[in-house]
């Protein structure tokens, strides 16, 4: 007999299914949204329903029992919830750990939807004495104080000794009145109090953006804030979210990475008024937990964080927006891979709010989408508070030598600034001091024995670091194949430039700023505060440079090492360089002095570079797109890749070749013209930390039938019987097809 009144859990497995189970009898009804425990063959684990009183075609025999219910009222809001089953539609992941992953920690692991009144317990003296008479019997008592002994004076938290005991709330309280445990209101409160100061006037081009928006708030639309680096779109996002929230509403900033840009969450606390709370890495679960609490309860007027805020629950909705649109932090580089840039345009819709879009160099995806119509365009033409765009000088390499990385009118540039105590910055495309190691006499090269890559040299530690594993060893001082004595170091590292730097320029304070020099706690923020204070003429530094600075005394970029970027195989290489270049050339003449940019390249002629010293990014964007789509590539076309990784060579092909077969017969029986099947190939980089890798790439240009394309072949491809035997991902809006 078929049973009606089942319930659809989606449960964090990486299936593409749901599960049914049935209510106990005791339990009132559960409504889509609700967490459940359920049991699975020998786990439980937490789940969410998806659908109530469905009819299942399992058995009554094989249909399992809740084992508990866990909320009393669905934990998304319904917009959201919606959004995050659009996400799994779109992105074909499995919708189970999709919305275990927009879930906080806590709430994952089955803890009660709204955060308990934050207590703090610690031992006490008497408490230590009583643990030696403590009956054998008291079980959770014992566990609690021998768990609080080991924490000394650190002590738990409300979220520690719930994994202690199932009962570990009434016990404390026991051992509270016996005086042998103390307890304290902890205030850890995720809420910081902003408060407008002074705003510069806005000038023209940004009272018409705010204006704009204003005006659409309400009902959805999208806007790209298009404005030059140091063009005042911040001033645009707190004027927009200040109106968004005297009209009761709340605000969403997505940024691509806090750390690096603590300066933002400032300029939000004094240039508006309301609650703020900041989702970043350094929140602890409890933590973490507590803010999304406010921002689910509208505590939280701003909720500002980085790629996975974009789930945060709101409870009236007002505006998205989304710093650095471009930035490849947006996109989630495993397990749920999506791109939080475009979730928040599709959660705008869904809420029917604005989404507004910042960037001085859009993404070309987001360039078409304002072409087209879909985007409305804002524009601010030029920097905010008078500066000008910085002057482009292209130094020729193939008639101008270098030594250690630079040549002699950066050297020059340089001497200049320091002379006039003026602050530079030396832009390096890669950490540590050389990236290659070589015997000029048998041509032993220093390479990754787990990846296709050669090994970086790190100064200081003296090792040799592979930077797409990890792997570190002690650097040879002479060749370990055949004996020779010095070994050559070729290329430059930030490492290697700021020697040559400092030997240069004795005097000057040299600063670098790469992941390996703000490495541990407080180091970066040191580093950045430095700049921001002159304590530094000269900064080396890799892409953390280019992020969002506003370093108001640099009046020089210097650009080493980007040629690179141009002979990639990537599609996006090209949009990527222009972008990094801009965004970081954008880092000169933000203050009250003029800026100049000077960019070594053997390439002068090429487009990225042409058109940086143009400040042409409309020229750029259109004729990358015009290329874009003679190949047929996005955004005239969307792709897919599949990738496969295993420890022996041919598994990954064998399971894409199998794949490929399983594709085309699909297609065979269901024609749709505009899907287009690649061959399986090795990846460009195929050996990395120890598996070889493969990738199959699918391109359509129909949303639609792809879809549908895709929801039958991943199917299929889970029942392979190589499936099992690979590690194996689908990517839908690949940023790297590598
Ligand atoms: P962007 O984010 O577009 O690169 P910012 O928002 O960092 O630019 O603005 C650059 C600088 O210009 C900041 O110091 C900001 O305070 C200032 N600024 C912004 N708008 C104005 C304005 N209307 N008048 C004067 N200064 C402004
Ligand atoms: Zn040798
Ligand atoms: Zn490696």
């Amino acid at each position: 007999m078929a049973i009606k009144d089942a319930l659809r859990v989606a449960l964090p497995v990486p299936l593409r299914r749901t599960f049914d189970y049935k209510l106990p009898s005791s339990a009132a009804g559960v409504v889509p949204g609700c967490r459940v425990q359920v049991p699975l063959r020998k786990r439980s684990v937490v789940g969410v329903v998806c659908a109530a009183h469905v009819r299942t075609d399992l058995s009554a025999r094989k249909l399992k029992t809740v084992s508990r219910v866990l909320d009393q009222e669905a934990v998304f809001p319904e917009p959201l919830f919606r959004l995050l089953l659009w996400a799994a539609e779109y992105y074909q992941h499995p919708v189970g750990e999709i919305l275990h992953v927009a879930l906080p920690v806590v709430l994952r692991r089955g803890g009660s939807l709204q955060p308990a009144r934050s207590r703090h317990w610690q031992i006490t003296a008497q408490g230590i004495e009583a643990l030696q008479t403590l009956a054998k019997r008291s079980v959770v008592q014992r566990r609690l104080l021998e768990s609080l002994k080991a924490a000394a004076s650190d002590g738990l938290g409300d979220g520690d000794v719930r994994f202690l005991a199932d009962r570990a709330q009434p016990a404390l309280a026991r051992l509270v009145t016996r005086g042998w445990v103390t307890s304290t209101e902890s205030d850890d409160h995720p809420l910081l109090d902003a408060a407008q100061g002074a705003r510069p006037r806005l000038n023209d081009a940004q009272s018409q953006a705010v204006a704009r928006i204003n005006a659409s708030l309400g009902r959805y639309t999208s806007y790209l804030l298009h404005g030059v680096t140091g063009a005042g779109k911040t001033e645009v996002y707190l004027r927009s979210a200040a109106e968004a929230i005297s009209r009761g509403g709340q605000v969403m900033v997505l940024v691509p990475e806090i750390a690096l840009t603590p300066q933002l969450v400032e300029r939000f606390q004094h240039g508006l008024t309301g609650k703020l709370v900041v989702l970043h890495s350094g929140l602890g679960s409890r933590q973490r937990h507590r803010a999304w609490w406010a921002a689910r309860q509208g505590a939280a007027d701003v909720v500002l964080g980085t790629r996975s805020a974009v789930f945060t629950p709101l409870e009236r909705p007002a505006l998205i927006i989304v710093d650095e649109e471009h930035d490849a932090s947006y996109k989630q580089q495993d397990g749920f891979r999506y791109n939080a840039r475009d979730i928040a345009v599709k959660r705008a819709q869904q809420e029917k709010i604005p989404v507004l879009l910042g960037s001085a160099t859009p993404a070309l995806e987001t360039v078409e989408n304002t072409r087209r119509g879909r985007y409305r365009l804002l524009v601010l033409p030029q920097r905010a508070g008078g500066s000008a765009m910085p002057r482009v000088h292209l130094v020729d390499l193939k008639s101008v030598p270098v030594h250690n990385g630079l040549s002699a009118p950066v050297v020059k540039a340089l001497a200049g600034r320091l002379e006039r105590e003026e602050q530079s910055i030396v832009y390096v495309n890669r950490r540590g001091f050389a990236p290659v190691v070589l015997c000029s006499d048998c041509g032993w090269q220093g390479k990754c024995r787990r990846c296709d890559a050669s090994l970086t040299l790190h100064q200081g530690s003296g090792r040799l670091r592979c930077h797409h594993c990890g792997a570190a060893r002690s650097a040879p001082v002479s060749c370990p194949a055949c004996g020779q004595q010095g070994l050559y170091h070729v290329g430059e590292g930030t490492q290697r430039v700021e020697g040559e730097l400092s030997r240069l320029f004795p005097a000057a304070r040299v600063l670098r700023l790469d992941s390996d020099s703000t490495a541990g706690k407080g180091r970066l923020e040191q580093a950045l505060s430095s700049i921001h204070s002159g304590q530094a003429d000269i900064v080396v530094g890799t892409q953390m440079l280019s992020k969002g600075h506003h370093f108001a005394g640099v009046t020089l970029v210097c650009v080493l090492n980007t040629d690179r970027g141009l002979f990639s195989f990537d599609f996006r290489a090209s949009e990527r360089l222009f972008q990094q270049l801009t965004q970081v050339a954008g880092r000169a003449g933000r203050g009250s002095r003029h800026g100049d940019v000077v960019v070594q390249t053997m390439f002068p002629e090429a487009l990225s570079y042409v058109q940086l010293n143009r400040h042409d990014f409309d020229g750029f964007a259109t004729a990358c797109l015009a290329e874009r789509r003679a190949a047929g590539y996005p955004p005239y076309a969307q792709f897919v890749l599949l990738r496969a990784e295993a420890h022996q060579q041919e598994t990954p092909m064998r399971f894409l070749t199998s794949a490929a077969t399983t594709a085309r017969r699909w297609l065979n029986q269901h024609p749709v013209p505009d899907i287009r099947l690649m061959e399986p190939v090795p990846s460009p980089m195929e050996r990395r930390a120890g598996r070889f890798r493969a990738q199959l790439l699918v391109s359509g240009t129909r949303r639609g039938s792809l879809g549908e394309f895709l929801r039958h072949w991943l199917a299929e491809l889970e029942t392979l019987r190589l499936a099992g035997r690979v590690r194996w991902s689908v990517d839908v809006d690949p940023l790297d097809l590598y």
